[in-house]
This record gives C-alpha cells, structure tokens and sequence, in this order.
C-alpha cells in the first residue's frame, strides 16, 4: 500500500518522495509490479507501476474500490502529549484503533508540545500506520491547543474527560458509556488534570469517567479511551 499526497481523479499517479523511497529501496518495485494506493479520501485503488527511474514510481490506475475501514464512532481526543517515543507509540496505535483526530492539549501541567516539524513528523507517522492497517482516511492531527479552548469544542457531541479513580466525582465503571455516533474526549498530563481544570470541564458539560483503578500512563489511557469508544467488537 502507498499514500498519493493528492486526489487520484486520473488514469495515472506518481509516487515521490517518502513513498517513492519505500517502493525502490524497501518494497524494489519494478515496472508491471501491482501494487495498492489510497489518497485519504476513503478509496482505495489498484494500479500497475509502468516506469521507475531513481527518485520517482510511475503508475497506472487500473481500478477503484469504495473500502469503509473506519469506526462507526467519530472520536476526536484531546491529548496532554507524552514525550518522545511514547508520542510515536500513542500516534500509531490511535490511527490503528480508529480515532478520527487527535488534537494536543495544553495544559497547566503539560511538558511535551510538539510543534512545526515535530507536527509534520507525526503526521508522516499517521499515513506510515494508515498504510500498514489499511486505513484509507487519514487520521488528523491539529495545531495544540489550550485546554480552555478545547473544552468549548463540539458542545452537540458527548464529551468525556478521563480522570483517574480516586477522583470524588469520577464516574466508575459500571455507569454506561456512550452509543452516539460522536464523541470528544480528552487525557490529561502525567501530573493530572488540576482541581480547576477538572471543575471547568464539569463546569462546561464534560462528563468525567474512570478507567479503572489503576494509574495509566498517559498513551495508555488515550488507547483505552478510544478502545471502548471506537465500538471495536470483542
Ligand atoms: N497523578 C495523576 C492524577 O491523579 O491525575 C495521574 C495522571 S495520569 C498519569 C495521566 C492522565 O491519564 C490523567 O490525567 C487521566 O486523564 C488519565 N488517566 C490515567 N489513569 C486513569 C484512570 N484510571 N482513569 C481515568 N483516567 C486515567
């Protein structure tokens, strides 16, 4: 599978750059090869590589396919990033469970905020696990943004903040989680949501809910998170 950074409308597309490196120098496609191709718009396409030379892969589309991979649920989650690889870990995984937008937060508490070329490499690491678990819209990744701001996001969908168990006013497990077709939701730092920052969500309509009784770190809990909301059938 190869990402086309534009929409495939023609008989022909062409694969540069990252993806070019993948086809000659990971995948060594050569002319009359097969490959697959999505273009972020939920098609999928089949297409035949006519020419390589060192730095591109020319192709002709040879069909299309309508192919819905993502959840039945629209998940956007506001996420205080964890450092580093964690941050790698956490993109990947969420593009594999279905979020549909991930939206870095800020908070009174947040270290890691990536920003410029660190959004642009994310993004790069979105189409990477699109392009291993068949996804064929792309998961997105926002500008960060201030808690405050994030909390006025969306007022019509269910909004849900994570908070961990020993919260007096964390809903425990067993209360029922949302069946609606969109849902917002966010995960704090690893220092936690403040009091006030906790109290202006609730304040603001957010519902907070527990994950359990134990602390998870903060990718842990996006994952769960979007786990249970994603609708994935066990
Ligand atoms: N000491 C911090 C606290 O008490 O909030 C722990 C923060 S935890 C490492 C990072 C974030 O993950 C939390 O702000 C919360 O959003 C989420 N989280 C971790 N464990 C959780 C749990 N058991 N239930 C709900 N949310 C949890």
């Amino acid at each position: 599978r190869f990402f086309i950074d534009e929409p495939i409308t023609g008989a022909e597309a062409l694969l540069s750059g990252p993806e070019a490196h993948h086809a000659l120098h990971v995948m060594r496609l050569k002319a009359g090869d097969g490959v697959t191709l999505f273009d972020g718009s939920g098609a999928e396409f089949s297409a035949e590589v006519t020419a390589v030379s060192r730095r591109d892969v020319s192709l002709t589309i040879t069909g299309r396919q309508e192919i819905d991979r993502e959840s039945p649920v629209r998940l956007t989650l506001g996420v205080a990033l964890p450092k580093g690889d964690r941050q790698k870990v956490l993109v990947e995984k969420l593009v594999e469970l279905g979020a549909a937008r991930l939206v870095p937060l800020t908070t009174e508490r947040s270290v890691a905020l990536p920003k410029g070329s660190a959004i642009e490499k994310l993004r790069r690491l979105v189409i990477e696990a699109s392009k291993q678990c068949g996804r064929n819209r792309l998961m997105e990744i926002a500008e960060p943004v201030a808690l405050g701001a994030f909390l006025d996001e969306s007022a019509d969908a269910e909004r849900l903040f994570a908070h961990p168990p020993e919260e007096a006013h964390a809903e425990r497990g067993g209360a029922p989680w949302p069946a609606t077709q969109r849902v917002v939701a966010m995960v704090g730092p690893e220092g936690g949501f403040s009091d006030a920052e906790a109290a202006a969500a609730v304040e603001a309509g957010w519902r907070p809910v527990t994950l359990g009784e134990r602390i998870l770190r903060i990718e842990t809990a996006a994952l769960a998170l979007a786990a249970r909301c994603c609708g994935i059938p066990l």
